[in-house]
């Protein structure tokens, strides 16, 4: 039997947990405002206060002294929490519901370093650019079990509300974080993950379980995060972290699941930015036996980092930064052995990129200089001989014969990079245990499915009396993008792709005359010169064609797998598992259907929980605090769809229960309910509405639920159940 720390009957949306903590009292201490539109002056010993919400009355029990503000004439704001602060901390309750509102709002309770605000359910939360100090022990107690308009918004609020959901409804809980690059999505999963390490209890072995979930972001980040113009910490792969919990709450398992890694930047990227931190942090961070070992100089030695002439980020030490990803190595279970093979691959990786080729006579490679051969050879455990026929020559398989091909030099930079990449990204993929733009796309239309669309058509299925809204629905972008039926853009790319065979020239023109006599006159495409546009939700993109197919074919030639295979290392073997058939008819994966499939899972995954969501807005693109943008912040409020999240949300309640759930929970209010009402339901509820003075405007009965407006009238029902 597994101890339940909550009673099971408490409802997923109940605000207040009285649990064996003692919390933030329910009534706060005397000489704070109520964050109330007006309220008169006055205290109150005991009994039942009415506080004027802007748009109607409601009534609190007291047990308490209750001490109200003494300006009798002031107006505050109101506040579902009991500190004044600039603005609205829940959007909901602006007056008026426009993107300028918003954003003003936001600017406001940003410039008061307040970075989180609701719109109901959804946290919207604004990077400070600074550490705030509200993520103190101190707050870790005061959000446990808490409702959420005894505090301030926080991420600590929403990630109790998970965790308490999951506990009492027993059911799977997601958090889904959006926002773009520098937004503080990875910040805001790091602190929700050491929330819930936190509060939820356990022995020595749900301990070490949860260092390992802590430990892996480190650890990913040192692998799969680099520095990019626009972050200095970017997340180049995404993440699908999950947890598994007992049914006593304390974790029991977890998983990380993550999607394609941005490769190319082993081998290449833009000016100012970074290849992956661990390649940095190696060169600062190894000692002098280790530097011997593995061959290891500054980075400007290594070609494949000396490309971008950047080295270092404002504010990391990449020799700080060293010893925490290998104490995270040691934490997450990884033997010394596997440390060492890391360690080697990644110097080795950067040892490869040093090879080198020149054109001979006949305009075909060879390297440039042998003795830089030896040492990744040696890293790898593999043949320097045999790296070097592999890496200028590829046998050539047709249907009846082998033909040895010798490269040119840019076939042979093209092996070379292939190899580092295919090795790298392997690599990532083993440490992960085990694209990102259309991936956006589909969280997005999970967002709109769940909240706005699932919303109203739930209002219409149960006959609830309101004015739809209209949204953006991404839908259509996601088609263009993977429909079948007509063929969207991956479609068009997987098959030019299948009908071309070797590294071939025209294909990249040919994919553009395919897509725009496919998808040209969609409204969300449009093709110029050399590449085409996607009208992402989130705003344009414009993609190049050249490189493409490429890209996309992401062939590993079979020679390198095969020159793998015979490392004597056999983490180098490991990360080369597969079968090689000669002549194989299957068509092998491309990296757009990688992405499809994947995204669709994660779909699929994310549609059996419980959606919370997060709402990151990047203020600036200076990284300074205090520093808005409003240019760019109002940009991001249109596309995030949070005028039209308020709306929903203000046209609509904030909570619903079946008939029966709600009597179960509430009969005990009336005698005349209680202990059973054997009734017709609707008329055992409005007994208990009654009962509890509700304002006949604060809810509507549907054909199987109640639907309740605001947040005060369920805290108002579970008050009066508490008393008795
Ligand atoms: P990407 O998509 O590029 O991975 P991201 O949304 O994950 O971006 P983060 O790496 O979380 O962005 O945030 C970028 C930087 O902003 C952090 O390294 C940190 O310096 C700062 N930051 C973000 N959130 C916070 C916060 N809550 N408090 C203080 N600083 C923050
Ligand atoms: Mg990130």
């Amino acid at each position: 039997h597994q101890p339940m720390p909550l009673s099971p009957t408490r409802p997923a949306t109940l605000p207040r947990m009285r649990g064996k903590k003692s919390r933030a009292p329910a009534i706060p201490p005397p000489e704070q405002n109520y964050g109330l539109a007006k309220v008169g002056r006055s205290a109150i010993t005991t009994g039942m206060a009415t506080f004027h919400h802007p748009r109607r009355k409601f009534h609190i029990p007291c047990k308490g002294r209750l001490i109200l503000p003494t300006e009798e004439d002031e107006v505050y704001h109101w506040q579902s929490h009991n500190v004044k602060t600039a603005g609205v901390d829940d959007m909901v309750l602006l007056s008026r519901v426009t993107e300028d509102e918003i954003v003003s709002n936001l600017r406001k309770r940003y410039l008061d370093d307040q970075i989180f605000t609701y719109i109901g359910p959804v946290l919207v939360s604004v990077n400070p650019f600074k550490t705030m100090p509200y993520f103190t022990d101190k707050e870790i107690e005061l959000y446990q079990g808490a409702a959420s308009y005894e505090n301030q918004p926080h991420i600590y609020a929403l990630a109790d509300n998970m965790y308490r959901n999951m506990l009492i409804d027993a059911e799977n809980q997601c958090v889904i974080i959006s926002g773009e690059s520098g937004a503080g999505k990875t910040v805001a999963a790091k602190y929700i993950m050491n929330y819930i390490a936190r509060v939820s209890g356990g022995g020595d072995r749900v301990r070490h379980l949860k260092d390992v979930i802590l430990e892996s972001n480190p650890l990913l980040e040192a692998f799969g995060n680099a520095k990019s113009v626009r972050n200095n910490n970017s997340s180049r792969f995404g993440k699908y972290v999950e947890i598994q919990f007992s049914t006593g709450g304390q974790p029991v398992g977890g998983k990380i699941s993550n999607f394609l890694l941005e490769k190319s930047r082993v081998v290449m990227r833009s000016r100012q930015e970074r290849s992956f931190h661990i390649f940095y942090q190696l060169c600062a961070g190894a000692d002098s036996r280790m530097e011997e070992q593995l061959g290891l100089a500054t980075p400007e030695n290594y070609a494949y980092l000396s490309q971008s002439g950047t080295y270092t980020v404002e504010g990391t030490n990449d020799i700080q930064e060293f010893q925490e990803t290998m104490k995270a190595m040691s934490v997450v279970g990884l033997s010394a052995q596997e440390q060492q093979n890391i360690l080697q691959l990644v110097s080795a990786i950067l040892h490869l990129g040093n090879i080198s080729f020149a054109e001979d006579r006949s305009n075909f490679a060879s390297v440039h200089d042998d003795r830089y051969l030896d040492f990744p050879a040696f890293l790898l455990e593999i043949d320097p001989v045999a790296l070097k026929s592999k890496l200028t020559g590829r046998i050539f398989e047709s249907h009846r014969e082998k033909v040895n091909m010798t490269l040119n030099v840019e076939q042979a930079c093209y092996s070379r990079d292939a190899l580092a990449k295919g090795l790298y990204s392997r690599m990532f993929d083993f440490l992960v245990q085990f694209c990102i733009n259309f991936v956006n796309e589909k969280l997005q239309q999970i967002f709109i499915e769940l909240t706005l669309k699932a919303e109203q058509e739930e209002y219409v299925q149960e006959g609830i009396k309101w004015t739809p809204i209209d949204y953006f629905n991404n839908q259509i972008v996601c088609e263009l993008i993977e429909g079948r039926r007509p063929p969207g853009v991956l479609a068009i790319l997987d098959d030019v792709c299948a009908t071309l065979h070797a590294v071939s020239e025209g294909a990249d023109n040919d994919l553009k005359q395919k897509l725009c006599s496919g998808v040209g006159s969609h409204q969300h495409f449009e093709s110029w010169k050399s590449g085409f546009t996607i009208h992402h939700y989130a705003g344009k993109v414009s993609y190049e064609v050249e490189g493409f197919c490429d890209r996309n074919r992401d062939i590993f030639f079979n020679d390198l797998i095969e020159l793998m295979q015979n490392s004597k290392n056999s983490f180098v073997r490991g990360l080369f598992p597969e079968v090689l058939s000669a002549n194989s008819k299957t068509r092998p994966t491309t990296a757009g259907s990688k992405i499809k499939s994947q995204a669709n899972q994660l779909v699929e995954a994310l549609m059996k929980c419980t959606p919370h969501y997060i709402r990151c807005i990047k203020p600036n693109e200076t990284k300074r605090p205090h520093d808005w943008e409003e240019a760019r912040v109002k940009h991001q409020v249109e596309y995030l769809g949070l005028k039209e999240n308020i709306r929903v949300r203000r046209a609509g309640f904030a909570y619903r229960r079946p008939f029966e759930k709600f009597l179960k929970r509430y009969a005990i209010i009336s005698k005349q309910t209680w202990p059973a009402w054997r009734g017709d339901p609707r008329a055992g509820i409005k007994i208990v509405m009654e009962a509890v003075n509700m304002d006949p405007a604060e809810y509507q009965l549907g054909k199987s639920k109640v639907f309740i407006k605001t947040p005060e009238s369920l805290f108002l029902l579970e008050e009066m159940r508490e008393r008795r």
